[in-house]
């Protein structure tokens, strides 16, 4: 959403720029045409001078409006190109109309003008604007004639040439920059969709290396990671709960009913613990058939009742095809406190966890019930 803006706001500054400086150019149009008139080059129409400068101001006044205006996004930014374009040349030749003998040298402003549409204009409609610049000023130079009042047919008839070839010239530049652009176009659009592909394969990437692939829950890693990142972020206020959970006799399972019964419990583990606890409690499998639980902002009561309710839960689980199986964990807790390190709740929630099978098993013990934990 920032980078479309961003890109919005760069066209839009661009588009200005553009247009700042084709009204730029116009403006010097005029001036030439108010110079080389007080300069004496010609005679013309004073009142017709004024109104013809005050109707470019205006008409720049306008276009500016109609482009930038609020209401106004339906007016396409290559029909108001064509348009200046079109306004340009139109000057241009006025003010050729009025110099004869430098006619020669200011002709170049035709290229100047069409510059401004090079970029942005169809092949099409930028041929028909260089057709109707050459049209111009054959146009000119036809009139003299008529007129008797052309001083050199040779120069002039030269002169139109000069410029038939490089309009020519500039209107195959012109097809070529457009296809350029639309190649460039092309790539960005397969860019971007190779740009989506390794987003989706980064995140299945990610997924795949934080998960535990039997049991769906997180990796030991990925716990580590997160529980770190957790005890970073604490602050003295609360405590947070760490328990390791491990089956009990979990070999037996093995011993007796196969490994892929064993599998089985474990994913009935997973699924019936996930139930018991709340969606930012992190779960993970640390390895084998031992798990472990980080409870955020937690109390030591609250520790207890989450890991008696887990236990009980999975003491009452049936498992359709392992009928009449008898299922049972222990739990080893501690309680996390601000600046505790993640290795040493770890070992004394270990501690806690041996205590507990020591007692008979099916059972959670605390940490806290031990001095030397
Ligand atoms: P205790 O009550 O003292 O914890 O006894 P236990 O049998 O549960 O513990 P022990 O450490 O002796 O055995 C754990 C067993 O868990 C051994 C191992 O083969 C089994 N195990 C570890 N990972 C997996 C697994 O991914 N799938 C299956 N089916 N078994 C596993
Ligand atoms: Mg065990
Ligand atoms: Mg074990």
């Amino acid at each position: 959403m920032m980078n479309q803006l961003h890109i919005d706001g760069s066209i839009q500054r661009l588009r200005f720029k553009r247009f700042a400086l084709a009204a730029g150019t116009y403006m010097l149009l005029i001036a030439l045409v108010w110079v080389t008139y007080c300069a004496g080059y010609y005679y013309t129409n004073f009142f017709g001078l004024w109104l013809t400068t005050v109707l470019v101001l205006l008409s720049q006044g306008v276009l500016s409006l109609v482009f930038f205006g609020e209401h106004n996004k339906r007016f396409k930014d290559p029909s108001l190109t064509e348009f200046q374009v079109l306004l340009g040349l139109g000057w241009q030749t006025f003010v050729l109309a009025h110099l004869e003998s430098a006619r020669g040298i200011f002709m170049v402003l035709y290229v100047l003008v069409l510059l401004f549409g090079l970029f942005h204009l169809p092949p099409k409609v930028f041929t028909r604007c260089a057709g109707l610049a050459l049209l111009g000023f054959t146009g000119l130079n036809l009139w003299d004639a008529f007129e008797d009042q052309l001083a050199d047919p040779g120069l002039a008839a030269l002169q139109t040439c000069a410029l038939f070839i490089v309009l020519g010239w500039l209107c195959l530049y012109a097809r070529f920059v457009q296809s350029s652009r639309q190649r460039m176009h092309q790539h960005r659009i397969t860019l971007q969709a190779h740009q989506e592909t390794l987003r989706g394969m980064m995140f299945q990437l990610e997924e795949l290396a934080s998960t535990d692939e039997l049991t769906n829950l997180y990796n030991r890693r990925h716990f580590l990671r997160l529980a770190t990142r957790e005890l970073e972020t604490m602050d003295g206020s609360y405590t947070e709960g760490l328990a390791l959970i491990d089956m009990d006799h979990f070999k037996r399972v093995n011993d007796l009913l196969g490994h892929a019964a064993g599998d089985r419990v474990l994913q009935v583990f997973a699924a019936t613990a996930t139930e018991c606890l709340r969606s930012d409690d992190i779960l993970a499998r640390y390895g084998g058939e031992e798990f472990v639980l980080l409870i955020p902002r937690c109390t030591r009561s609250q520790l207890i009742d989450c890991c008696e309710r887990v236990r009980l839960a999975f003491e009452q689980v049936t498992i359709p095809e392992l009928p009449g199986l008898a299922l049972s964990l222990s739990v080893g807790m501690t309680l996390i406190e601000r600046g505790d390190d993640m290795d040493r709740a770890l070992q004394r929630a270990d501690l806690a966890l041996y205590r507990a099978k020591h007692h008979g098993r099916n059972c959670c013990h605390g940490a806290w019930d031990y001095a030397d934990a």
